[in-house]
């Protein structure tokens, strides 16, 4: 059975206090999810620290939201995975399409940031999706299979089988509109295939997370879909209510 994933992607929200306090509200409620569901919260850089102490010993894993495409020296203003899991943390997102689009982002760039994740032993939740234009010329699959063979088709066998994947259509992403159910599925069946050319059997394991306005009362409908293993949560990450209800949204 394949892992069920739900990941808070804070963005560049909160104050180190607010972060902690909102971790530690996760932490007060995450009984109440089915234990089968990992819980992972990515706060910004400056608070990690204090979001992973503040979660020691807790069932919920912490990430970043980025690293660094080099391991360390002359890079002013970046972070590297080492420092990063030096933290505790065990994921990162990368590639995600706020990267792609406002920082210039590219699979070459890509390439390297995942290496680092994986030298520093750190899981990436590499996004992947299509914009709107993209989504109405009706290429949404062939770019979802570029993002893919561009970077993950890079990965060793033993690196794949640590992979999460999220897909994200870029406009779904807080705009409140969502994907439906069956074109999330439609969309999650086809990345599996285009794993499985490249890694086999070993597709059948990789989790295939959805992102995009997932909120509590849409969560359990698009989680129910065969190849839809949990969610990114943006938005509604910053609630821990509302964080922990979309993390309700397996049937046990
Ligand atoms: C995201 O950016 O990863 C995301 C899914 O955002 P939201 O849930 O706010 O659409």
């Amino acid at each position: 059975m394949r892992k069920h994933i739900v990941a808070g992607n804070w963005k560049m929200n909160t104050l180190p206090a607010e972060g902690v306090e909102l971790a530690k509200g996760v932490a007060a409620g995450c009984a109440a999810v089915p234990a089968s569901v990992n819980l992972i919260v990515c706060p910004p850089f400056t608070h990690l620290s204090q979001v992973a102490e503040a979660l020691k010993g807790s069932a919920i894993a912490v990430g970043a939201q980025n690293c660094a495409a080099e391991a360390k020296g002359a890079y002013t203003g970046e972070v590297a995975a080492s420092m990063i899991a030096a933290l505790g943390c065990k994921y990162v997102i990368l590639g995600h399409s706020e990267r792609r689009q406002y920082y210039g982002e590219t699979s070459e760039t890509l390439n390297k940031k995942m290496e680092q994740a994986y030298a520093n032993d750190l899981t990436p939740i590499y996004c992947v999706g299509e914009n709107l234009d993209e989504r109405e010329a009706g290429k949404h699959f062939e770019v979802v299979k570029a993002q893919i063979e561009e970077v993950v088709y890079n990965l060793t066998a033993e690196q794949f089988a640590k992979l999460v994947i999220a897909y994200e259509p870029v406009w779904a992403i807080g705009t409140g509109k969502t994907a439906t159910a069956e074109q999330a599925q439609e969309i999650h069946a086809y990345i599996r295939q285009v794993l499985a050319a490249k890694f086999g059997a070993a597709a059948a394991e990789c989790p295939i997370l959805y992102g995009g306005s997932c909120k509590p009362s849409n969560a359990a409908e698009i989680f129910a879909k065969e190849d839809v293993d949990g969610g990114l949560i943006g938005g509604a990450a910053l609630k821990a209510e509302d964080f922990l209800a979309i993390g309700n949204g397996f049937a046990e």
